[in-house]
């Protein structure tokens, strides 16, 4: 069986060779590299100091300015990337055409990420929903395959926990404060008994200004979540 299952890996690759997320150059055959060398080299996580809480990298404090006097609801955020260059196109790929493939390749390194930066196993793994017209017409929620890769990778049990109840407009282009106010009473919590005392890891794509995860663990917090860690691909870095 585990010949055959090789053999149909290696047809399938004559067929359909293996590309690059970014550039979509072939990339040399049989390997599980996501990747060419060269955009390899420009794909790389952060290093460094980073902002204890949302992760961003920092020259001084311990602190940024974004979440310094910010009310937020959850711990802490481990963002593997700065959202910039290719892994801007990378996310794009994986937010608007269905790549399950690549959705395990980042699986792989944000699980590494977090765990390199101390995070610790939690209960449960969940995502941000998304409202059920827009996943209608999109088909998947790339949040929601992501967060099931990542608990499978031993990260805890997979579990949806919020609902989007409200259809809110398009984030793009509007403050933080508009953001906020968008947003606000936007998801619901289920399974609610099982969520009380729970240890959630919440997964995410991009952190741009941290208002969505904090109205989704604002929300599990408020249903007796014990605490709310995310996990994302990258991060908007717009401080000073
Ligand atoms: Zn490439
Ligand atoms: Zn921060």
């Amino acid at each position: 069986m585990k010949y055959l299952n090789k053999t149909k890996d290696i047809l399938l690759e004559l067929i359909y060779p293996n590309r690059c997320i970014v550039c979509n150059e072939v990339i040399e055959f049989m390997t599980d590299r996501r990747l060419c060398p060269e955009c390899k080299d420009k794909v790389k996580p952060i290093t460094g100091r980073v902002c204890d809480i949302c992760g961003v990298p920092i020259i001084s404090n311990n602190i940024c300015s974004d979440c310094r006097g910010a009310k937020l609801y959850f711990k802490k955020v481990y963002p593997a990337y700065e959202y910039k260059d290719e892994i801007r196109k990378i996310v794009h790929n994986i937010k608007f055409h269905d790549h399950p493939q690549y959705i395990k390749y980042f699986a792989d390194i944000l699980c590494g990420y977090a765990k390199s930066r101390g995070f610790e196993n939690a209960d449960t793994v969940t995502y941000v929903p998304m409202h059920p017209k827009k996943q209608k017409i999109r088909g998947y929620n790339q949040g929601e395959i992501l967060a099931k890769e990542i608990a499978k990778r031993g990260m805890g049990e997979f579990k949806q926990l919020l609902e989007k109840v409200i259809d809110t407009k398009n984030q793009h282009d509007i403050s933080k404060e508009e953001r906020r106010k968008n947003l606000k009473g936007a998801f619901k919590a289920i399974n609610t008994e099982y969520i009380v005392g729970k240890k959630i890891l919440l997964v995410d794509d991009i952190y741009t200004t941290g208002t969505t995860v904090n109205e989704c663990a604002k929300t599990l917090i408020k249903a007796g979540a014990e605490s709310v860690e995310i996990i994302c691909i990258a991060i908007v870095n717009k401080r000073d």
